[in-house]
């Protein structure tokens, strides 16, 4: 989630990247723990390097795309997932840059791990309607920049595109969308609430990725985990006010605090449980 006091002004440092750690064989918390840590630990150009690698170890076709936009130079990086190609497309996507401050490990190597997570559930099972690809997005923090560039510099327009950004623990699956009684919406509070986590679902969100579908007309929604009682603050401060006891997130993202030890991975693979439940449902109520 980009906030305007937070552009930077300097490019990210030139840290050679990490080390990757070897693959994660445990439960999917610990393997979701693991993409955090993995992407947190690299340098800003290291951070898409780690996701590549999660990409070819998980025998994915992907894709570097480098653009330009805004005089800004970044790059995405696409994955095709399973299904059809003639399917319509369901596209899952996080952003996977970051502000100088901290290791972006909330703001969004949590969303971008989610993205994997559920890249290999639907590659292991793949959707009965929709084709499914992955979008890992740079240069969120400068303006939305890197999913604005695949919108309008010949991005395929998805069926739906889902968005993940800040995903990091909490009870609540916050949810924006601008069709709050749609199947999507229903199909994610029955499972949100199967696995005991609540839903908040509405219009009313930080600006992120899934804005740049949203303004060329293109079916988008964004999910973050978050715990309940700190959505009506974050919505305040991206509002311009100061509440007296900011919102954990708001403590946390594009700061020294965003470590991989803020982050809650059982919390977050319920998260992930929840939205690949929810999906599915969708999917199985899609009219083909
Ligand atoms: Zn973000």
């Amino acid at each position: 989630m980009p906030l305007a006091l937070t552009v930077a002004l300097v490019a990210g440092c030139a840290h050679a990247p990490a080390d990757i750690p070897p693959p994660a064989t445990g439960t999917a918390a610990e393997r979701w723990r693991d993409d955090v840590a993995a992407i947190s630990a690299a340098s800003p150009e290291g951070r898409r390097l780690a996701i590549e690698a999660r990409l070819t170890e998980g025998s994915f076709a992907w894709q570097a795309q480098p653009f330009t936009l805004d005089g800004e130079q970044g790059t995405n990086v696409l994955a095709r997932v399973a299904g059809d190609a003639e399917a319509p497309l369901l596209l899952l996507g996080a952003h996977y840059d970051r502000v100088d401050a901290g290791q972006g490990a909330t703001d969004n190597a949590s969303g971008s791990a989610v993205v994997l997570a559920l890249a290999e559930r639907f590659q292991a099972r793949p959707l009965r309607h929709y084709r499914v690809a992955i979008a890992f997005w740079d240069l969120e923090e400068r303006g939305l920049i890197g999913a604005r560039a695949y919108v309008e510099q010949g991005g395929e327009r998805p069926a739906q595109y889902v968005n993940f950004d800040v995903f990091g623990w909490g009870d609540t699956v916050w949810m924006m969308t601008r069709e709050p009684e749609d199947t999507l919406v229903d199909a994610t509070r029955a499972a949100s609430e199967a696995l005991g986590l609540g839903l908040s679902a509405g219009d009313a969100y930080p600006p992120t990725d899934h804005l740049a579908f949203i303004k060329s007309g293109w079916p988008a929604v964004s999910y973050s985990l978050v715990g309940a009682d700190e959505i009506k603050g974050i919505l305040a401060m991206y509002g311009g006010e100061h509440p007296p006891t900011p919102p954990r997130v708001m403590e946390v993202i594009h700061s020294e605090h965003d470590t991989v030890e803020k982050t809650d991975a059982v919390a977050a693979s319920r998260g992930v449980d929840a939205i690949e439940a929810a999906l599915r449902q969708w999917d199985a109520q899609a009219v083909p």
